[in-house]
């Protein structure tokens, strides 16, 4: 046994599943986990002195590498001066005003602690400011575990969500409504019908929670159309996609303005961050100003949000997105061509620093039952034989790979090189 493996026995004893978030425990992947120790740069060195080209980048937050030098200096300066204190910070102000300033539909904006909290957070705010209860998501996209958002499709598209949780009351399941991604048509169908009920739709401007599927051109602008015919509000969840597809996010980039925009991963540069903002109207609904309640004992930490402007501040330097956006393209062009050589069925999406790829012979994978069609089997063949050969990706075909700036070239030959011995053993049907 080696100690990934005996640690891993360990914790199943005291936490279920031996995880504390679901996907860690490798089950789409068969295998066990494995315990790291210690992260820099492009890699993680696991607890048998392993060494791994890492992919996963915490899910997403790590855009500088791990240890960042700058980031860890100034968080260690933070803590010399205590870790919270439940009272307003100046680091607080200064973090929401570097935000507002990078996405400028963000007029306000409230700190939380996860990604969940904020569209939870986000969900309760469209709900208070419309005085309505349905809200819109779309098949295949995450929003985090609250219960309104844990729900998925009934049988069509108008009928009744369905509870995706043992938990999660069919009454609140009842008030979701989950569309087909990329489907302008059907979102302008259900307005049609129900548009004065819904107090909003959210969704992630770049699907990154079913592999990675950016918008096809009209989707999003179909959304930001019905929401202003019927009055809803228009959520992005850019928890994953906010400085990571450009430091403008996915609105930046497509140059559609949502109402409320939510944040996480990278705005926290690893501690555990997260925040909703957008039109000061929307956002003057909320406690103390408004009526709709929302707090946080530990919201707006001085260490997080020490780690949060300190990466900010360094992915603002002109030049970091292109580089990225061109490294992580050129990783997918080598992948596809190393795929094409060995014959393999094989399609990637990438959009920024965020890539998915799927084995599967559709040339344009852009939603969820298309990417539920793809060879699961392969992914997880290709998978091991990759984490075998020292790079980590995601263990799950549905999630989105990272790529960082510490990514540099000796990684990409590095995953190249194991990525074709993948492809060949694929086709070898080992
Ligand atoms: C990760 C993620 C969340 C949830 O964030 P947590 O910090 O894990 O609670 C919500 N929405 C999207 C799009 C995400 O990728």
């Amino acid at each position: 046994m080696n100690q990934s493996e005996a640690l891993f026995a360990e914790a199943q004893k005291v936490m279920p599943g031996g995880v504390n978030s679901p996907v860690r425990a490798f089950q789409r992947v068969g295998g066990k986990p494995i315990f790291f120790k210690k992260g820099k740069g492009a890699y993680l060195y696991d607890e048998d002195d392993r060494e791994f080209v890492d992919y996963v980048g915490s899910w997403g937050p790590m855009i500088l590498g791990h240890a960042h030098p700058q980031v860890i200096a100034s968080i260690k300066a933070a803590a010399d001066n205590g870790l919270s204190f439940g009272a307003p910070t100046a680091i607080e102000t200064e973090l929401a005003k570097k935000i507002c300033s990078i996405l400028p539909s963000i007029e306000m904006i409230r700190m939380v602690n996860s990604g969940t909290e904020a569209t939870m957070s986000a969900i309760r705010i469209a709900r208070g400011f419309t005085g309505r209860d349905k809200i819109v998501k779309f098949e295949g996209c995450y929003h985090g575990h609250s219960d309104s958002l844990l729900v998925k499709a009934g049988s069509g598209a108008l009928t009744l969500g369905e509870p995706d949780s043992l938990g999660v009351p069919s009454s609140f399941a009842e008030k979701t409504l989950t569309l087909e991604y990329n489907n302008p048509d059907q979102v302008r169908e259900v307005f049609g019908k129900a548009g004065s009920e819904i107090a909003g739709i959210i969704v992630e401007p770049v699907a990154g929670n079913m592999s990675c599927i950016p918008p096809e051109a009209g989707f999003l602008e179909c959304l930001r159309e019905v929401c202003d015919e019927y009055g809803s509000v228009l959520i992005f969840d850019e928890v994953m996609t906010g400085f990571r597809v450009a430091l403008g996010g996915a609105q930046g980039l497509f140059g559609i303005r949502p109402d409320l925009t939510t944040l996480g991963k990278v705005m926290g540069g690893g501690m555990p961050v997260g925040a909703f903002g957008g039109r000061r109207d929307i956002m003057q609904s909320v406690a103390p100003l408004g009526a709709v309640y929302q707090a946080g004992t530990l919201s707006g930490n001085p260490i997080a949000m020490t780690a949060g402007l300190e990466t900010l501040k360094l992915i603002e330097a002109p030049g970091f997105f292109e580089t990225i956006t061109e490294n992580t393209h050129g990783l997918m062009m080598s992948l596809q061509s190393l795929a094409n050589s060995a014959g393999i069925p094989f399609t990637t999406n990438q959009v920024g620093g965020m890539f998915g790829f799927f084995f599967s012979s559709t040339e344009r994978m852009t939603n969820f039952s298309q990417m539920m069609d793809s060879d699961t089997g392969a992914f997880v063949t290709f998978f091991n034989s990759m984490l075998e050969q020292g790079i980590s990706l995601a263990p799950s075909p549905f999630e989105s790979g990272f790529v960082s700036a510490a990514h540099g070239q000796t990684e990409f030959s590095k995953t190249e090189a194991a990525a074709k011995s993948a492809f060949d053993a694929l086709q070898q049907g080992v």
